[in-house]
């Protein structure tokens, strides 16, 4: 990993400023796997936890090495797997050897909660540094927690919540899923009733989908959800939250004002980010890569220092430009023209813009005071809008 740290800094010592970045920190393990989960994740045993909390703090001291006179960060992101199997203490050490190592003072630092999580953490998080609380409720609707096979029922969701705001939490984010087999319009009530008690500053409503490789996929060829039926639910929720006041800046995203989620905007309007961690990936400048994925693996070549990266590669202007639509047109605020073309000043847009314009034409995009957006009402049909776009 060090030659490519290497090459990093020399990229990076051209510039005239720091370079300000998210840090994103992958915690592998959960309790249990999920059925339908398709995330890089292992069953939580102490040595191999304790191995991951060793490494990681070795891969933070690496990067700082190399990177630490060049870099901001002011957003963290402790993501999963569960990592609210990490206690108060472990958190706070993260926190330290990040302060200490990178000069890091994050302005806001997430962490993905568990519902299934011991409420007597949650101060505890709070106290060591943790600004956002993201809980992955999924639903509030037993029925449908039940298919999904998540090991906690309703009412422990809500009085995590309700612990984490006696508590001091002051940014709330609940995950919700829908396209659940079993899901009714009773779910969409419940959950907007639960939604009302608890009036999170944040939401993330995610499909579920990428079944092909994963056991749930029989549960869900048994009682499958239509296109139509999750679009359907998906645009009541966009109503409704709308009416409630938390306001979607991005297809799965809705918060009230000025809650939206710092450390996940970066991923969207295509500023740097650095992933530590098993399967971590990473964008900083024109160069891209992601950490192996198996937890050994991935130890050795912290360890050693001299594993190859594979994925390691440098994008061209091109490549970045498609890049930064597919990502940036995610968002309600879209993206400016200008800005692109500052960005990528060899590529010739010719060819973008036509299509641009014939999109517009017939509705499918929109393009308004030097920025291009989809229609909140196409968000769902974002890929195939997409791909007319950029291939
Ligand atoms: S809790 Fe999340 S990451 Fe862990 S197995 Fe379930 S879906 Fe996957």
């Amino acid at each position: 990993m060090e030659k490519y740290y290497k090459l990093l800094k020399n990229s990076l010592k051209t510039k005239r400023e720091k370079v300000r970045t998210g840090l994103y920190l992958h915690y592998p393990f959960c309790r249990s796997k999920c059925s339908y989960c398709h995330f890089s994740s292992f069953i939580f045993e102490p040595e191999l936890h304790c191995q991951w909390l060793s490494t990681i703090k070795k891969e933070i001291e690496r990067l700082a090495f190399y990177l630490a006179d060049y870099l901001v960060i002011d957003t963290v992101y402790f993501g999963g797997g569960s990592p609210s199997l990490l206690t108060p203490e472990e958190i706070l050490s993260l926190l330290l050897a990040l302060r200490h190592n990178l000069s890091a003072c994050p302005e806001e630092v997430t962490l993905e909660v568990n519902p299934a999580a011991e409420t007597d953490r949650v101060q505890g998080w709070l106290q060591a540094g943790v600004t956002r609380l993201s809980f992955g409720a999924q639903s509030f609707d037993s029925v449908v927690l039940g298919v999904l096979g998540r090991h906690y029922r309703p009412e422990q969701t809500i009085s995590l919540v309700k612990e984490a705001v006696r508590g001091g939490g002051r940014n709330i984010n609940l995950d919700l899923m829908i396209g659940v087999p079993g899901e009714s319009w009773r779910t969409l009530e419940t959950n907007l009733q639960a939604l009302r008690e608890l009036e999170p500053h944040h939401l993330s409503v995610y499909i579920l989908e990428e079944l092909e490789k994963v056991p749930f996929r029989r549960v869900w060829e048994e009682s499958p959800r239509s296109e139509e039926e999750v679009a359907e639910t998906y645009a009541h929720y966009q109503v409704r939250f709308e009416e409630a006041g938390w306001s979607q800046y991005e297809i799965s995203n809705f918060s009230k004002p000025g809650f939206e989620c710092r450390h996940n905007l970066k991923y969207w309007r295509y500023e740097p980010f650095l992933g530590l961690g098993p399967s971590a990936s990473s964008h900083l400048g024109s160069f891209r890569w992601t950490s192996p994925g198996l937890l050994g693996e991935w130890a050795a070549a912290v360890n050693s220092g001299e594993a190859d990266l594979p994925e390691f590669i440098e994008l061209r202007p091109e490549a970045e430009l498609r890049e930064s639509l597919a990502f940036g047109l995610r968002l309600r605020e879209g993206i400016s023209l200008e800005n692109l073309r500052r960005r990528f000043p060899a590529v010739d847009f010719s060819r973008l813009e036509n299509k641009l314009s014939r999109l517009a034409a017939t509705e499918l995009l929109q393009i308004k005071d030097g920025r291009v957006s989809l229609p909140p009402d196409k968000f769902l049909v974002s890929n195939s809008i997409l791909s007319e776009l950029l291939w």
